[in-house]
């Protein structure tokens, strides 16, 4: 359907102490998108993100996902509702290995309680499931290294096993490139499309080559504000967009 919105705000508003972060925020994502939110520093890209997902509380406006406004729940309950984002529940623990990180994780999503741990049968069953996520991911030769040992590249691939743990309709990824060498960005990029199948992902990401490679579609931010929405050869060229990066 072309007009099947999974995620949308109206007027989303935040406000500290007089100063608009985000200022009237209409945005529409939608189903199967992969939907990049870019702009300069302080346009207001990582509060959007802390709104989405109930870090922060908006001072105006609403949040609807899947057609239920969930402008007032609490992050636990958006989460479960589906929309998850990653390095936000899933925590990597450094000295457990990869594997037992996406144990936890699945673990984590079905409410288990510690005692779940006796039973060794359902832990093997637990464990093949938890092998195939690290073989998606990529990372199954390192199934047995400490998260520690991994290099920074493959930490977020880990990362992003464990949110796939809990089995997510809709990801919003916080700059999954940042601080990563042409290899390791090559090999996530490839992650986000593949785990981008069948789901639909909102990511921030300072990687405009990243950007344009990855999005269906794309909302620039910039002083709180939408200056400009389409997919990357649109927006790219719009004159108010290209001065509000250069102007940064
Ligand atoms: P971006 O992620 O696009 O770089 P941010 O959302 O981090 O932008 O910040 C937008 C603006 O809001 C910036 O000017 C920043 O200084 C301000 N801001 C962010 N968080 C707070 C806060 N907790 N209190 C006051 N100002 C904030």
């Amino acid at each position: 359907m072309a007009d099947d919105i999974i995620l949308s705000t109206a007027g989303l508003t935040k406000d500290f102490g007089g100063f608009k972060a985000v200022s009237g925020v209409d945005l529409k994502v939608r189903r199967g998108h992969i939907h990049a939110l870019i702009g300069p520093n302080g346009a207001g890209k990582t509060t959007c993100f802390n709104l989405l997902t109930k870090f922060l509380s908006p001072t105006k406006g609403a949040i609807v996902y899947n057609g239920r406004d969930i402008t007032r729940e609490k992050p636990a309950e958006i989460a479960r509702l589906g929309l998850v984002r990653s390095f936000q529940i899933s925590a990597v623990f450094p000295q457990l290995s990869v594997l037992t990180n996406v144990r936890i994780a699945l673990q984590r999503k079905r409410g288990d309680s510690f005692d779940f741990w006796r039973s060794e049968k359902v832990l093997a069953g637990l464990d093949e499931e938890a092998m195939r996520l690290v073989e998606a991911v990529g990372l199954g030769s390192f199934a047995s290294l400490t998260a520690a040992e991994l290099s920074y590249g493959r930490k977020r691939a880990l990362e992003i096993a464990t949110t796939l743990a809990l089995d997510p309709e809709m990801l919003l990824l916080d700059e999954p490139m940042a601080g990563m060498g042409r290899e390791d960005v090559e090999r996530i990029e490839a992650l986000i499309r593949k785990v981008s199948v069948n789901r639909t992902i909102l990511m921030v990401e300072h990687n405009l080559s990243v950007v344009a490679s990855l999005s269906d579609r794309i909302t620039v931010l910039a002083r709180g504000q939408v200056l400009a929405e389409g997919d990357y050869a649109t927006v790219s060229k719009d004159p108010r967009v290209i001065e509000a990066y250069i102007g940064s």
